[in-house]
């Protein structure tokens, strides 16, 4: 099933990358897990809740950290995969076999778990393929990506 968020931005435009950068907080929040989509054997769509999410333009990035008991963290990068318009972020993560943070996102993460976020970050090179582009150009992409 396809990631469709489409939420008008509160003043009826994609924000710019100057605007996204201006008011990104630069510290980690907390976001949480609004929906799990399991887009492939593979690679699951995470979509996220994101308090005070300012917007992002096409080809930002976030980091999500994950924290365990005994103080241990990990921090990942991945693309964002949701319209510039959404209100809520979706990541396409797709599994790594024995990969710390990638077999627990598309594993273990369930439905209104919380979830460290940092970002926007910056836009990737012009052209150059996400993640989410990988996936979806993959032989087990699911019929919505192509
Ligand atoms: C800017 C940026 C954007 C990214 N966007 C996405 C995204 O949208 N979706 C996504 O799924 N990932 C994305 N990644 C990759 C992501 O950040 C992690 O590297 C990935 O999830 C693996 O992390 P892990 O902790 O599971 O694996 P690790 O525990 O770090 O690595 C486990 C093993 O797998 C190897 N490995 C790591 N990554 C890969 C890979 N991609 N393919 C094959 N082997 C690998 C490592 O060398 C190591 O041997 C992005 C990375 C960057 C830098």
């Amino acid at each position: 099933m396809a990631v469709s968020l489409i939420h008008r931005h509160p003043w009826g435009r994609a924000a710019t990358l100057d605007e996204t950068m201006t008011r990104v907080p630069r510290g980690w929040r907390v976001a949480t897990v609004s929906r799990l989509i399991e887009e492939t054997a593979r690679a699951r769509a995470i979509v996220l809740d994101v308090p005070g999410w300012a917007g992002h333009v096409a080809g930002q990035n976030v980091d999500v950290r994950l924290t365990a008991e005994d103080g241990y963290q990990a921090e990942r990068s991945y693309a964002i995969a949701s319209a510039p318009e959404s209100a809520k972020v979706a990541l396409t993560v797709e599994r790594i076999d024995d990969g710390e943070v990638s077999s627990f996102l598309t594993g273990t993460l369930r439905v209104a778990d919380a979830l460290e976020l940092r970002g926007p970050s910056a836009a990737r090179s012009p052209g150059a393929p996400t993640m989410a582009d990988r996936c979806c150009s993959s032989r087990t992409a699911p019929a919505s990506c192509r």
